[in-house]
C-alpha cells in the first residue's frame, strides 16, 4: 500500500509538474522518492543536498549517523558504524551552540557556544557543522530560508 501510494505521488509529479514536500524518518523511502534532501536536528536544517549526493556521502554527523542507521536491503553493501550516543534533547529547551554537541563525537568547545551556520559547500549542499563546514574555508551564505521551495522534493 505504501509502495503504491508513493508511485502515486511520483506519478502525479511527472505528469503535472508539481513538487512535494515530503516529511518521512523512513530513509529508505526519502532515498527512493526525494530528488533533494534536507535533514533537521530538533527543527533546524543542518544538511541539505541532491538526495544521490546525500546517500552516497553525508557530511554532517548526525546524517552520517542517520544513514548509516538505516537498514541496507542489500546484503552486498557494507554498512559504516557510527553510533549516536545519548538521548534526543528536548525541542523546548535545546542544547546551546549546536544542538547536537552533546551526541557528537565530533564536538569541539566551540560547537557547545555557537551556533553552526548553513554553509554552502563545493559540491553545492549546505551543511550546519563547524568541523565538516566551517565557515572560515567556505564563502560562508546567510542562513537559508525553509521555504517549501528550497525544501522541494
Ligand atoms: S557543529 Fe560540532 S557538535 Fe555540531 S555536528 Fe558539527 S562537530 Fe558535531
Amino acid at each position: 500500500m505504501q509502495a503504491q501510494i508513493l508511485n502515486l505521488l511520483l506519478d502525479l509529479q511527472e505528469q503535472m509538474g508539481i513538487a512535494f514536500v515530503f516529511i518521512s524518518h523512513d530513509l529508505g523511502v526519502v532515498e527512493h522518492i526525494a530528488h533533494r534532501v534536507a535533514v533537521m536536528y530538533l527543527g533546524r536544517i543542518v544538511e541539505l543536498a541532491p538526495c544521490e549526493a546525500l546517500f552516497a556521502k553525508p557530511v554532517h554527523p548526525y546524517t552520517e549517523a542517520l544513514i548509516a542507521a538505516a537498514p541496507i536491503p542489500d546484503p552486498t553493501r557494507v554498512r559504516l558504524e557510527v553510533p549516536i550516543e545519548g538521548e534526543v534533547p528536548s525541542p523546548i529547551d535545546p542544547p546551546s551552540g549546536c544542538a547536537f554537541h552533546p551526541r557528537c563525537p565530533l564536538a569541539v568547545q566551540r560547537c557547545r557556544i555557537e551556533v553552526p551556520p548553513l554553509v554552502l559547500m563545493a559540491d553545492g549542499r549546505v551543511v550546519a557543522c563547524h568541523v565538516r563546514a566551517p565557515a572560515t574555508e567556505f564563502a560562508a551564505q546567510p542562513p537559508v530560508a525553509a521555504d517549501a521551495s528550497f525544501m522541494r522534493t
